[in-house]
């Protein structure tokens, strides 16, 4: 009997409009049988490669870039006409690839994305798209599972970028897929451009977005009210993480849509997750209790009070009353210790202010307060000065010792810094990378604390369970089980994270406690799965080529 010629799959594109479909396209890996089932013959040149074969041809391409910005450009334009291969690159080489599509490389994209823009990627949603948001959402050619939303006001430690902030859900959203398999046609950037702020960015030729000023107020509410209205009816169920806003909506919007959509704010929830993780792990070390640590934070903000309010549920989760636990946080912000007496509070801060004499500055609130552990999260580079660590290592045997801010021209203190200055007893993580570190003898291994290890967990099991909401329960979950997952080697290497090659098993354990979670709680739309590990893995996104025929 003659061999049946191949077959393509129903509907799928063919020829070129297959190759210029960036979730489809296989480049010079479509086999034999695809080019002749799907009209690619001639189009493509005629030895067939392995997906590792192109790995391999990206990874020499990349590496012969010096520059992480041309870098980054040139995994956007992998990005743009070939996701499955984008994102193989990236789940393989994670730790080289993380800081060039997000941070610190992210940061400098977004100052410079009106100079090296090549194609959209998400959705702009602009003010003088007021009352039509619903009709641009509809533009979407995807059902879109999980939203990231930026206003650009305060990205990274960077400040008001505008429309360019768009480089952030973008950035995010492929962490999303890569680190927890979240399906890439259910993943949508969004940036709202109210105007900017920035000066230079105004000035700029090249700037993306609206050339005015920011709009506040009402006028601001009602857009993004529109927006999460417009976005529940189109994607009925969506996780709306909202990404980058400055403190004075951050907060107000996270209260506001956080108990009547699934929505979460990762600057806030997802840092103090990550945060909690790093602290569990560092008493695994120190043997000593959480509820007896005493915090000193340098910053209170997002990151700050996320932390605090995190750390307090999970002291009173072990039995101590909210009020003590809270007096185990102490907040430094630009005007000094934040204490009661203090009429210039923002109401974030306030849980916080505590009865105490006026202090000016953080060396002197650290030799005040004697902490066992000093939290950096104010974006203020080289803040934890030689004084402080050694400061820190006088009251402590093992100072814990975070240095969150990013990007790594604000780190607190580099790592090596951290180790030479306590005589190499810190127990350090940061925000931004740093390589290994030898310090008297001693090679240690710091991990970034970074969001990245929670975040795409949680979203994968609020989808897979299909969540209503996005709990501070779920947030202490991801945390147990991100410290949980540190091995005794880590530790001893002076690691308080597990190594980032382990980010898919990790989301996909996140994912299975987020789920159950949202299944004990009654949370989740749809019936608890017998086995929800294996259904969370299930729903998990393979970068690896399928056959198309
Ligand atoms: P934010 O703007 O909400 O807060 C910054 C805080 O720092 C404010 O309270 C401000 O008063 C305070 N501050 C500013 N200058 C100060 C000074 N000189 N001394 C003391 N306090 C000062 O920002 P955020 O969202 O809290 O983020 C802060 C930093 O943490 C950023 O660099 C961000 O990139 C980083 N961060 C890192 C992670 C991570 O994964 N490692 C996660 C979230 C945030």
């Amino acid at each position: 009997m003659a061999k049946r010629p191949p077959q393509a799959a129903p509907g799928m594109p063919r020829g070129m409009a297959l190759l210029h479909d960036p979730l489809l396209n296989k480049g010079t890996a479509f086999t034999e049988a695809e080019r002749e089932a799907l009209g690619l013959r001639g189009l493509l040149p005629a030895h067939v490669h392995t997906q590792e074969e192109q790995v391999a041809r990206i990874l020499q391409q990349l590496r012969r870039l010096a520059d992480p910005l041309d870098k980054y450009v040139a995994l956007n334009a992998l990005h743009d006409r070939n996701e499955a291969l984008f994102f193989r690159v990236i789940c393989d080489h994670v730790d080289e690839m993380q800081p060039l599509i997000y941070t610190p490389t992210v940061g400098l994209a977004c100052q410079r994305f009106g100079q090296i823009f090549q194609r959209p990627r998400g959705m702009f949603v602009s003010a003088n798209d007021r009352g039509r948001v619903a009709e641009l959402l509809g533009n979407w050619p995807h059902p879109a599972a999980i939203i990231v939303v930026t206003d650009g006001e305060r990205i990274l430690g960077l400040g008001d970028q505008g429309a360019q902030g768009m480089g952030i859900p973008v950035g995010k959203l492929s962490l999303y897929t890569a680190c927890a398999g979240i399906h890439p046609r259910l993943c949508l950037p969004i940036a709202i451009d109210v105007g900017t702020n920035n000066e230079t960015l105004l000035a700029d030729p090249f700037y993306i977005g609206l050339r005015q000023r920011r709009i506040t107020g009402a006028v601001y509410d009602g857009l993004i009210e529109e927006l999460v209205t417009a976005a529940q009816k189109a994607f009925p169920g969506v996780l709306i993480q909202f990404e980058d806003f400055a403190n004075h909506n951050a907060f107000r919007l996270l209260a506001k849509y956080r108990d009547r959509t699934c929505a979460f704010n990762d600057d806030i929830q997802g840092t103090a997750a990550v945060a909690l993780a790093g602290l569990l792990s560092a008493l695994r070390v120190t043997g000593g209790a959480l509820t007896e640590q005493k915090l000193l934070f340098l910053g209170a903000g997002e990151a700050a009070t996320g932390i605090a309010d995190l750390v307090t549920g999970a002291m009173v989760a072990q039995g101590m009353p909210a009020g003590a636990a809270r007096e185990r946080c102490w907040l430094v912000d630009s005007r000094g210790l934040v204490v009661k007496s203090r009429g210039d509070l923002a109401a974030h801060k306030r849980p916080y202010a505590h009865d105490h004499a006026a202090i000016a500055d953080f060396p002197a609130a650290l030799r005040a307060m004697k902490p066992t552990a000093i939290i950096g999260v104010a974006a203020v580079g080289g803040t934890f000065t030689r004084e402080v660590l050694e400061e820190m290592a006088r009251n402590n045997e093992r100072p814990i010792v975070f240095a969150l801010s990013n990007p790594t021209s604000r780190a607190e203190c580099t790592a090596e810094q951290a180790y030479r200055w306590t005589g190499g007893r810190a127990l350090f993580a940061s925000g931004s990378p740093f390589e290994p570190v030898k310090v008297e003898g001693r090679t240690f291994v710091p991990r970034q604390g970074n969001n990245s290890y929670i975040f795409p967990g949680v979203g994968l099991g609020a989808i897979v369970s299909k969540s209503r909401r996005v709990t501070d329960g779920m947030f202490m979950a991801a945390a147990r089980t991100l410290a949980g997952l540190v091995d005794e080697s880590d530790l001893a290497q002076g690691s308080l994270y597990p190594a980032l090659s382990r980010i898919r098993e990790v989301s996909a354990a996140i994912a299975t406690a987020v789920a159950e979670s949202a299944y004990a709680n009654g949370l989740a739309g749809k019936p608890r799965p017998g086995d929800v590990p294996a259904d969370v893995r299930s729903q998990m996104y393979d970068p690896r080529y399928p056959s198309y025929v």
